[in-house]
C-alpha cells in the first residue's frame, strides 16, 4: 500500500463549499475512503490521472470538451482523471508515458 497522494495519508481533505452559505470543511477522502492509504496501482492511476489533467488544459480543453472528443462520457472521464478508474485511454489519446517508476515516498 501507498500513501494515499491526495490527502497525503491524513484520510480527509479539506474543501471549500458554497451552499446556504460558503464554508471551509473537511471531508473523507473519496480516493482512499478516509483509510489514508491506496494500493500501488490506484497511486499511479492517480498520478497518471494528475498528468493526464495538466495535458488536457495545455491543449486548452475543457473537461466536457476532451470527453465529447474521445467519445467518453463525463462521469468515466472524470473518474479517469481523478484516479478512479483506470486511466489508460486518456493518457493513450494525449500521448503520455505512463508513470513507471515511482516517485511517492
Ligand atoms: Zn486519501
Amino acid at each position: 500500500m501507498k500513501r494515499c497522494p491526495s490527502c497525503k495519508g491524513a484520510g480527509e481533505v479539506g474543501v471549500f463549499v458554497c451552499g446556504s452559505r460558503c464554508e471551509c470543511r473537511t471531508i473523507v477522502c473519496d480516493v482512499c475512503g478516509g483509510v489514508g492509504e491506496v494500493t500501488e496501482e490506484k497511486a499511479r492511476w492517480i498520478l497518471d490521472g494528475r498528468r493526464a489533467i495538466e495535458a488536457r488544459r495545455a491543449m486548452g480543453l475543457t473537461t466536457r470538451e476532451a470527453a465529447t472528443k474521445l467519445g467518453l462520457g463525463l462521469a468515466e472521464f472524470c473518474d479517469m482523471q481523478f484516479g478512479r478508474a483506470d486511466p489508460a485511454p486518456l493518457l493513450k489519446a494525449f500521448r503520455i508515458e505512463p508513470t513507471r517508476e515511482e516517485p511517492l515516498p
